[in-house]
């Protein structure tokens, strides 16, 4: 006799998983920087998709196509976001991932910018801009979202990191 013998038969129906992105926010960021010091540490489009939203041409980024193995960090203040076991193909020219890391890396805001009610994905410790999490695609992913997300809102550290990289002070 096996206790996972048997099988439950009236609850078939898989639960049909609510696209609620914000049962609850994170804590408020805890790396806050003017934008005077964002500038110094980022680059022109680092700071431009990050700190003002923008978008990278697709195609175009680092790591839409990468396969590797690795976690991706917030290129600005170095918080775990994604890894590789979330990422997939989705070929629309960004990093698309069907989950965060953890759903507390992130914050999601309502954008109706450009006359779209779409959903910004937000780095939950410094608030910077990463990209918009879509729903109900049809990739078969097993969350049916995608994260698409800016390759410059990124770093991504493979899996082979040194362990005695030390960090300063
Ligand atoms: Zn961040």
């Amino acid at each position: 006799m096996s206790i996972f013998g048997k099988k439950s038969t009236d609850s078939a129906s898989s639960p049909v998983a609510e696209f609620v992105p914000s049962p609850h926010q994170p804590a408020a960021p805890t790396v806050v920087k003017s934008d005077e010091e964002w500038r110094q540490e980022l680059s022109a489009q680092e700071f431009q998709v990050l700190r003002q939203s923008g978008t990278e041409r697709p195609y175009t980024g680092e790591y839409w196509d990468t396969h590797t193995k690795g976690v991706y960090q917030c290129r600005a203040c170095g918080a775990d976001l994604f890894t590789s076991n979330e990422k997939f193909d989705s070929h629309c020219g960004w990093p698309s991932f069907w989950a965060p890391l953890a759903e507390e890396k992130v914050r999601y805001i309502h954008d109706r910018t450009m006359g779209m009610a779409r959903i910004e994905v937000r780095c939950a410790t410094c608030d910077s801009h990463l990209g918009h999490v879509f729903e109900g695609e049809g990739y078969g992913t097993p969350t049916d979202q995608r994260f698409c997300i800016n390759s410059v809102s990124m770093k991504l550290v493979t899996s082979t990191t040194d362990p005695a990289d030390a960090t300063d002070g």
